[in-house]
């Protein structure tokens, strides 16, 4: 039992109470037959006035019942002959069960039944409080989760949870206390408000959420007040390096560059480790913005680490990253999991003795085994990719205990304030809200995949005006073997169809240099048409592609279209990008692309998706580490949200013991780095 129930998220006492009903049923009071509406459950009780077995097309027991005020048939598939002996006309039922639309009246199929004893009344031994359903798994049943939470509840009388939020800080908020909050959502008093516990805007959901929001807040908090604590390098040089690199551009940065530059070299001037987080819409020119501050810290004697959730993003990084750095005769260096273990000990080797200022690559710069010489920058893109964890590890990567990197987390995701407020409250966060001049909106439509002919003969067209394409092939799976032989049979189709282009193929299974030469040729418009898989999502950079051909779009979520269609639209032509979608639609497949060909706003996007998806999904929390959260739901309790960062504060200033208890309460020992800070 201990096993299944842990599947389920259960190991201890607590888990228990805060595994929380997801419906209730009403066995605390009769209804009137003449008044039961269908579709709805109830209990009754009624004295039998005929029992009957009946063949139509299946044998049947019906018994109808009637209690004065009306009606109704029970209808049995299953029974014995004793079954049938029992229901003697003028005995009193008592049943519960879904009223039904039967033949003539109403009807409960299978219901729970009990004859009642003479000279008990219909009203006796009902139950005293609304029964409780719960998630569960295969084999634990609903009485056993009932069982459980019964005496659970009965070690709260003795205290066992106690309640760690101070009365005097709750007291505007008009929420009940942890143990009558416990009670009410596992033992509903018959007069409870069900609807508001069923959408968890009960007062006594809110006040479990309100403390779990608080215990996340300050798990995020603690993290940063620790690496607060710590040292940074100073990052404070002329600034000759940087000047040069930006003078080289071929472009001006644009105001919101600029500003958001300032912030990130202010922090860095001070021996406090920067944690900043830049948010900017795709597009908007994050990576310069991080290679002007990796000039500063290269100049003030430190090394760079510059991570990248994908292979082919790193490679792309890697090649603007060369390109400007190189000239300054500041070298770059690489790392990535698909190095040969002779080059990858050789890197190692490099960036341990500080022969490497500037380090690009993957997950591959996390490992336990790579040491940095004098670490003082480390930039992470594409946040939404990496977690909580590995934010963490990558802080460990400092010079020595003591000495924390600054840190530069780039996304192009826009964190609405709930969550700014809490997955991500260790952060400072600035915003490039400003897109580098001349670009146009990219034009969206959606278009059915019986029109795939027609799309393909404008695709070959486009390309006779001097336009480069992507066609993106995409997979339910996840799985990147399923979604490279997907886009090889496109590519072989496509091929066959558009014989007189040049066409490449680009996926997750090629080795990386092939990868690399792929981009490379589409980048020198060698290539018309790249067929890519997804992962092409992330921050791809090829100006002169204004047409893009998404496959299956419809299975695909708002913050993945958005990032895909970010790949285009960035040249100063006028491009496009087609949804090819499946008939027919579901409505929310239907809803998600209407709002793609309507808005190419990321943050209206990330909105309507965090509402469409709920935070979890779109923060990826099984990559972020970040639980999804227990009782809290953002999107339904962020009105809960001024409350709780001011009572994080106050419970941080005034409480700390309290503080740690409430991590580890919500938190766990398990997620040690984040919650046992
Ligand atoms: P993202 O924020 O999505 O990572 P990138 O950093 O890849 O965006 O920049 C997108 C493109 O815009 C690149 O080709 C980059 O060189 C260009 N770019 C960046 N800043 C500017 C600017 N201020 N003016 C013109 N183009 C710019
Ligand atoms: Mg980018």
């Amino acid at each position: 039992m201990a096993a299944k129930l842990a599947g389920i998220g259960i190991h201890t006492l607590q888990d228990v109470l805060f595994h929380l009903p997801f419906r209730y049923q009403d066995r605390t009071r009769l209804s009137k037959i003449g008044q039961l509406t269908p579709g709805r459950e109830a209990m009754v009780c009624g004295e039998v006035l005929i029992a009957d077995v009946v063949i139509r097309q299946r044998r049947s027991l019906l018994v109808r019942i009637n209690d004065g005020t009306g009606s109704i048939t029970l209808r049995f598939f299953h029974f014995s002959q004793q079954q049938v002996k029992q229901f003697e006309r003028g005995r009193q039922v008592r049943c519960f069960g879904e009223a039904r639309r039967g033949p003539g009246m109403l009807e409960m199929v299978h219901p729970e039944y009990r004859l009642l004893k003479d000279g008990l009344s219909a009203e006796s031994e009902l139950d005293t409080t609304l029964t409780p359903f719960y998630p569960t798994t295969e084999g634990v049943q609903q009485t056993t989760l009932r069982r459980l939470t019964e005496q659970a509840l009965s070690r709260l009388e003795v205290a066992a949870l106690q309640d760690l939020l101070p009365a005097r800080l709750l007291a505007h908020c008009g929420l009940p206390d942890l143990v009558s909050a416990l009670r009410i959502v596992h033992r509903p008093p018959p007069q409870a408000d069900v609807q508001a516990l069923l959408e968890g805007v009960h007062p006594a959901h809110r006040r479990l959420a309100l403390e779990e929001l608080i215990a996340h807040r300050l798990g995020l908090r603690l993290l940063r007040v620790n690496a607060q604590r710590q040292h940074a390098p100073l990052i404070r040089p002329p600034g000759t390096q940087m000047g040069a690199l930006r003078h080289g551009l071929p472009f001006a940065l644009t105001g919101a560059q600029d500003r958001v530059l300032l912030d990130v070299l202010n922090d860095m001037g001070t021996d406090e480790p920067m944690l900043r987080l830049v948010q900017g819409d795709v597009g908007s020119g994050k990576t310069v913005v991080a290679a002007l501050a990796a000039a500063q810290v290269v100049e003030s004697g430190f090394q760079v680490a510059m991570m990248a959730p994908t292979e082919i993003l790193a490679e792309q990084h890697m090649l603007n990253f060369s390109q400007w750095f190189e000239p300054l005769g500041i070298s770059v260096g690489w790392l990535t999991g698909k190095l040969r273990a002779v080059q990858r000990r050789s890197a190692i080797e490099a960036v341990a003795m500080g022969h490497q200022h500037i380090v690009v690559g993957t997950h591959a710069l996390f490992q336990k085994d790579v040491e940095f010489n004098n670490l003082g920058l480390a930039i992470i893109d594409e946040q939404h990719r990496f977690g909580v964890h590995q934010r963490m590890a990558l802080r460990n990567k400092g010079a020595d205990t003591h000495t924390l990197p600054h840190q530069l987390i780039m996304t192009a995701t826009p964190i609405p304030r709930t969550l700014a407020m809490t997955a991500y409250a260790d952060l400072d966060v600035s915003v490039i809200d400003e897109l580098p001049p001349g670009r146009k909106p990219v034009t969206t439509v959606a278009v059915d995949n019986v029109r795939r002919g027609e799309l393909i003969e404008r695709v070959g067209a486009a390309i006779d005006e001097g336009r480069q394409v992507y066609w993106v092939c995409t997979l339910i799976e996840e799985s990147e073997s399923l979604q490279a032989e997907a886009a090889e049979d496109t590519f072989a189709t496509l091929q066959e169809l558009l014989p007189r282009h040049r066409i490449g193929l680009v996926h997750g299974r090629l080795k990386p240099r092939d990868k690399e030469a792929i981009m490379q040729s589409f980048k020198a418009c060698e290539i018309d048409l790249l067929i890519a898989t997804t992962v092409i999502e992330v921050g791809v950079d090829v100006p002169n592609a204004s047409l893009m051909i998404i496959e299956n779009a419809e299975r695909l979520g708002l913050s993945q279209l958005h990032q895909l269609r970010g790949r285009v639209g960035r040249g100063s032509e006028q491009s496009s990008c087609m949804l090819l979608y499946q008939a027919p639609l579901s409505n929310n497949a239907r809803e998600r692309l209407g709002i793609m060909r309507e808005t190419n706003d990321g943050f209206v996007i990330a909105e309507k998706d965090l509402s469409l998806r709920g935070a979890g999904e779109v923060l990826g929390t099984r990559q972020t580490g970040l639980a999804e959260f227990r009782i809290a739901r953002l999107g339904r309790d962020d009105d809960l949200l001024d409350d709780v960062s001011n009572i994080a504060d106050q419970l941080l200033a005034a409480y700390p013991k309290l503080v740690q208890r409430l991590v580890r309460r919500w938190i766990g020992e398990e997620k040690k780095d984040y919650g046992g800070v």
